[in-house]
């Protein structure tokens, strides 16, 4: 990953009682959190998280922490600080525990629960767990925790106190100052406060929302615009948010019950993280509400409501199956209204609009972030952020959390509050607070991590630009000799390529399958240039989706002589 620094090397040894800060992603990005936090030999890991892959990397499932600087070192790691549920924050620790699988997990019990349902696809069982409550304390080697109440867009979020022997860290997690939460539970500023009274060395915070001036508004602003929706839906209802919004969930079930509607649950990580939270009580469904789709199809349509992901326009999920009216079992019908209750995440607009483009052809009425206030934010805005700055009064700031944008905007925040010592780092930087100063001391090397399928690294940036070139504009020509008299290929094939690698090389692995095939072909009595041409097309086919995940335009000849 590019950095302002440049001119950064490997760090120095850290100095006896210095506490060392390693991103290894999550600044200058938002997605795929991880701190390293390094003390008297020993190593903490705040959260583990994915980023999700843009347009421009096909074929990417998802992009994790690079964990290479510390891969030698995972015996020393005393344990993995999960702050909340979210994919940016727990979804890469599979990968990380299929390197050390007993890494002790730290986190509040939605968290954990979340992370288990997660755990167990991945088949991994016997890992060790730590649930831990806000306002209790947690020794881990050198490291003492304290974890905190914050308010974000999934329950039972924290922030973590590390002190260690010499230095105090506060780290807010993901968080906002909703001072009227559904759950009640509000970021608690008085521990932020009582932590800051006994002197906070570093305090990390999250930048989403840094370049947003104000505020962000209550959960429950939004509680008009569904209720309106409610009470002017003459059809069925059906609502798209995130899976892990289990507030704006709960909003929408209570008004279901309110306008006596029935819900069921479509997507399956909505069925599977609303089970979970309501099985530990975070989410309250009245007896009766909730019915399976199938059920739900039978009642009148003034009696529906569907709950669904896809509310960023994922073209294999629910929404957009009902959008292109394929899905299995919800038909789409004029009059149906539609509710994306969701923020539109930069990169997926032309998703998100194709979706309502479509629901819109088919007559439902559509309401969005566009033309309502159907969303609030997770994050705290500037105003909180300022807040959070002179009730805690730390010495040395170190924005994370977010694109450079984002946290250079924190950084001047923080500066602006009278902050003295505030350092901007991006992934890889090496921040060593040592006698209370914060400073940049090293680099280590970092890098995106994709997993494609099962394979974990393999892929490289160069094999996307392949994939990007060959699944835009490339096509692949292959000519084969056939000698009719011995009923054999007699040269060939020739390979070319257009907007493939710039190595032929490649070809190689498919040259001696298209003879076979060809020639097996030949054996069985087919001499029909286009049926072996179609032959030489599987063929290629096959290999360059399977080897490359594209199509391009194959174009086979087959030559008699
Ligand atoms: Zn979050
Ligand atoms: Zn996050």
């Amino acid at each position: 990953m590019s950095h302002p620094h440049p001119e950064l090397s490997t760090p120095p040894p850290l100095p006896k009682g210095g506490l060392r800060v390693i991103p290894l992603g999550g600044l200058g990005e938002v997605g795929r959190n991880m701190t390293v936090f390094e003390y008297d030999g020993r190593l903490l890991i705040v959260d583990c998280g994915v980023l999700f892959p843009e347009d421009h990397q096909p074929g990417v499932d998802l992009i994790l922490p690079d964990f290479g600087p510390i891969r030698d070192r995972l015996d020393d790691v005393e344990a993995l600080v999960l702050t909340h549920g979210h994919e940016d924050h727990i979804g890469a620790t599979p990968y990380l525990l299929r390197e050390r699988q007993d890494i002790p997990l730290v986190g509040s019990e939605l968290t954990l629960a979340l992370l288990d349902s997660k755990l167990r696809e991945h088949r991994l069982r016997n890992t060790v767990h730590h649930k831990v409550k806000e306002g209790q304390r947690l020794i881990l080697g050198p490291f003492e925790l304290e974890f905190v109440a914050v308010n974000h867009s999934i329950p039972d979020a924290l922030a973590i106190v590390i002190r260690t022997g010499t230095a105090t860290v506060l780290h807010t997690g993901d968080f906002k100052m909703d001072q009227l939460p559904l759950d009640g539970r509000i970021t608690d500023l008085r521990a932020f406060a009582r932590v800051g009274e006994e002197g906070v060395d570093l305090f990390l915070t999250d930048s989403t929302n840094a370049e947003t001036p104000g505020f962000t508004p209550a959960e429950k602003s939004i509680t008009p615009v569904v209720d309106q929706v409610f009470r002017d839906s003459k059809q069925r209802i059906i609502v798209a948010c995130f899976a892990s919004h289990v507030h704006r969930v709960q909003q929408v079930l209570d008004a279901a019950v309110a306008n006596n509607r029935k819900v069921a649950y479509v997507g399956r990580s909505m069925v599977r993280n609303m089970g979970i939270a309501r099985d530990l009580g975070y989410l309250t469904v009245p007896g009766g509400t909730l019915v399976d789709a199938k059920e739900l199809a039978d009642l009148p349509p003034e009696r529906q409501v569907l709950i669904s992901t896809g509310s960023q326009g994922e073209p294999m999920s629910a929404l957009s199956r009902i959008a292109q009216r394929s899905h299995n079992f919800v038909h789409i019908e004029e009059g149906d209204t539609v509710l994306l209750a969701s923020s539109l995440i930069p990169g997926n607009e032309n998703a998100v609009y194709r979706v309502i483009n479509g629901l819109a052809r088919w007559g439902a009425n559509v309401v969005h972030k566009g033309n309502a206030h159907v969303h609030v934010s997770g994050h705290a805005s500037a105003g909180e952020l300022l807040y959070c700055y002179n009730i805690v009064q730390p010495r040395n700031v170190l924005p994370v959390h977010g694109e450079i944008r984002h946290m250079l905007a924190n950084a001047e925040l923080a500066r602006a509050t009278g902050v003295e010592n505030v350092v901007v780092a991006e992934d890889g930087v090496v921040v060593d607070l040592v006698d209370g100063v914060a400073t940049i001391t090293g680099k280590v090397d970092v890098g995106l991590v994709f997993v494609d399928g099962t394979s974990v690294g393999d892929i490289t940036e160069a094999d996307l630009k392949d994939r990007r070139i060959l699944g835009e504009e490339g096509f692949i020509s292959a000519i084969v000799v056939v000698d009719s008299v011995s009923g054999k290929v007699s040269a060939g094939p020739e390979i070319h390529a257009r907007g493939f690698a710039e190595d032929d090389a490649v070809f190689d692995a498919v040259k001696q399958p298209i003879i076979d095939a060809v020639n097996a072909a030949l054996a069985e009595g087919n001499t029909d240039a286009y049926q072996l041409q179609q032959t030489i097309r599987r063929v290629v086919g096959r290999w360059v989706s399977g080897a490359h995940r594209r199509r391009p335009m194959i174009i086979p000849v087959v030559v008699e002589a």
